[in-house]
């Protein structure tokens, strides 16, 4: 099979992605092999290529928000039909056993493995997935609005459940990528007003399109204080700022997988009971959450395709801030 392969981290704009041929993968024991349709592109895929997380795998076919049709079913494997359209996250496996998985919280588990990461994910014509680890697609959504929904769409969605906000509260987004622009859809269905802080006129335009009440640049004070902040830019300079715009008790949540370093700030930022917290990876409720609300409200994604062989290229514009929304790879040849 086609797919875009990793052998060593570098940087994006070195062009890493080796367009091969590999073989395709077989299904194990309760997995499903899927014919890969689309793969969203996420920031975390250009952490990993890029080196900032470090490699777990020698060489690796990254993507992690595929959607496709189950090819073939491994031993034992009986969730899904033959046919059947279904969404690979990032989270491939857990062990289901340690104090985590014991207790509800298996995002945080101690023996996860993670897809384009750990193991092969789907930039690439086919992919596994244990079949409990993977999720029926909505029908209402076309391939490659559904893509970004896998983890943009997921990790915004546990990142909102934790930054607490209720109907009527103000919530600032920092950054405004593919996370924040599926993310404000199900902050404006529930009711809270929103906030984009977020540098380029492109996604503040695209910010105040989705319903935000106003957006500015991302150090820029919002004109309200907030009882919630959500910082998806993976800039550690944002959270002195975005503590300074919550209110007495209001929730700062960090939602990336990386960050570059926090500077110092002055204790008066964080007291009054203000909180900072990340987020790591979600549960499969949260996804399964996320999916049937999604389904509900409807939400849109703005996506731009790009094909298979040009990986480098579509992680190139995401780095330098030329997508609006998400992009996603077009695997099918
Ligand atoms: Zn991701
Ligand atoms: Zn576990």
């Amino acid at each position: 099979m086609k797919a875009c392969v990793l052998r060593a981290p570098a940087p994006i704009d070195t062009n890493p992605l080796e367009y091969s041929d590999v073989p395709e993968p077989q299904p194990g024991p309760a997995e499903v092999l899927v014919r890969v349709r689309v793969c969203g592109v996420c920031r975390t895929d250009l952490h990993l290529i890029e080196g900032e997380l470090p490699p777990r795998k020698s060489s690796v076919i990254p993507g992690h928000q595929i959607v496709g049709v189950v090819e073939k079913l491994g031993e034992g494997a009986t969730r899904f039909r033959v046919g059947a359209r279904v969404g690979i996250p990032w989270l491939h496996s857990t062990d289901q056993t340690c104090e985590f998985c014991r207790t509800g919280k298996e995002n945080l588990c101690d023996n996860p493995t993670f897809t384009g990461y750990t193991l092969d994910g789907g930039y690439a014509e086919y992919a596994l997935a244990p079949e409990k680890f993977a999720y029926p697609i909505p029908d209402s959504f076309e391939d490659a609005q559904a893509a970004p929904l896998l983890c943009a769409g997921i990790i915004g969605f546990r990142s909102l459940r934790l930054s607490e906000i209720q109907n009527g509260g103000r919530l600032a987004f920092y950054g405004f990528g593919a996370a924040a622009h599926v993310a404000i859809q199900v902050a404006r269905y529930w009711g809270v007003e929103v906030y984009a802080c977020t540098r380029g006129a492109k996604h503040q335009q695209l910010a105040l399109q989705l319903g935000a009440v106003w957006a500015g640049e991302a150090t820029a004070a919002p004109p309200a204080k907030l009882d919630a902040a959500i910082v998806f830019a993976p800039a550690g300079e944002l959270v002195p700022p975005a503590l300074k715009a919550l209110k007495k008790g209001g929730v700062l949540v960090l939602g990336g997988i990386h960050m570059s370093p926090i500077p110092s700030f002055d204790y008066d930022l964080l007291y009054h009971e203000r909180m900072i917290r990340s987020v790591a990876n979600n549960t499969r409720e949260d996804g399964q959450d996320f999916l049937r609300i999604a389904a509900e409200i409807p939400i849109r994604t703005r996506v731009t395709l790009f094909p298979l062989h040009e990986a480098n290229r579509a992680l190139n514009d995401l780095k330098s801030d030329r997508i609006s929304g998400a992009a996603v790879l077009d695997c099918r040849s």
